[in-house]
């Protein structure tokens, strides 16, 4: 089920989330955005156009800085961002320049996808860097963004990508393999429920955790990204990012995640 929709589709938004980029001690992991670079360039020449979306501003920023990890004050999150998403889009920019593939930076605010005019130019900027074979990573604009106009999370902020462009595919790269009946960190009988054919069924059947330690996310909004797209006939996939050559190995079928299939 999962390499027919990944073979099918030609439009696909990836999202990445914090606990993917993030290693234990809270750094940015330099090898895996190299190796997951290397995996978009592979899925680019085989004929598919891709749109990332990256989190980790706040985790490189503390990266960068080596200070304000515990800070919650929204005045340094902010300025951890600002200062974190510079190093977080420099580091995708060497990735992508090994296979020669140019990036291109999009940051949004929930207002963008609310303004008709917004959405157009986001929409027109997409479609030509895509045309032009370069890759955008889109991020919430975190340095502006107050909890009115914030998304909020990436989960949803991918979801809304991927309505806009019209992609055919979206895939959610979390540290969880899937979607269990029960939280697996807690339960070890908890099974991979692999195909989802209506998010609102699986909602009533399932024990959501809590959120992790890095993202902002959790099971809770992954669900929440799976109800709009689908909703827009588009498939989401949810899939482990810490597994190796995580996306190639969905794409040859030699890895399991859990599929929303679009309605
Ligand atoms: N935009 C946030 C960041 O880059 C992450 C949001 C999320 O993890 O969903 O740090």
């Amino acid at each position: 089920m999962i390499e027919k929709a990944l073979r099918d589709a030609r439009k696909i938004v990836i999202k990445i989330g914090s606990n993917t980029l993030a290693q234990s001690d809270g750094t940015i992991n330099r090898e895996f955005m190299r190796d997951f670079a290397s995996q978009c360039a592979d899925l680019i020449e085989s004929g598919k156009q891709i749109v990332l979306v990256s989190s980790g501003a706040q985790v490189a920023g503390v990266s960068t800085l080596h200070r304000w990890a515990r800070k919650r004050d929204i005045h340094y999150r902010q300025a951890l961002c600002a200062i974190g998403q510079v190093e977080l889009m420099d580091n995708w920019r060497q990735a992508f320049s090994e296979r020669s593939i140019h990036i291109g930076q999009l940051l949004l605010t929930k207002d963008d996808f609310q303004d008709d005019y917004r959405t157009l130019n986001m929409r027109n900027t997409l479609f030509t860097l895509v045309d032009e074979h370069v890759v955008p990573i889109i991020n919430e604009n975190d340095s502006v963004s107050t909890e009115e106009i914030k998304i909020g999370d990436n989960d949803n902020l991918s979801a809304l990508t991927a309505i806009l462009w019209g992609a055919d595919l979206l895939m959610l790269f979390s540290d969880i393999d899937g979607v269990y009946d029960k939280n697996p960190k807690e339960h070890g009988d908890a099974k991979l429920i692999e195909v989802v054919p209506d998010v609102a069924v699986l909602r009533n059947s399932i024990l959501l955790g809590s959120s992790n330690s890095f993202g902002t996310g959790g099971m809770a909004t992954k669900l929440e990204a799976a109800e709009k797209v689908t909703a827009y006939g588009i498939p989401m996939l949810l899939a482990n990012g810490s597994a190796s050559r995580c996306l190639s190995s969905l794409v040859d079928g030699s890895r399991l995640g859990t599929i929303f299939l679009a309605k």
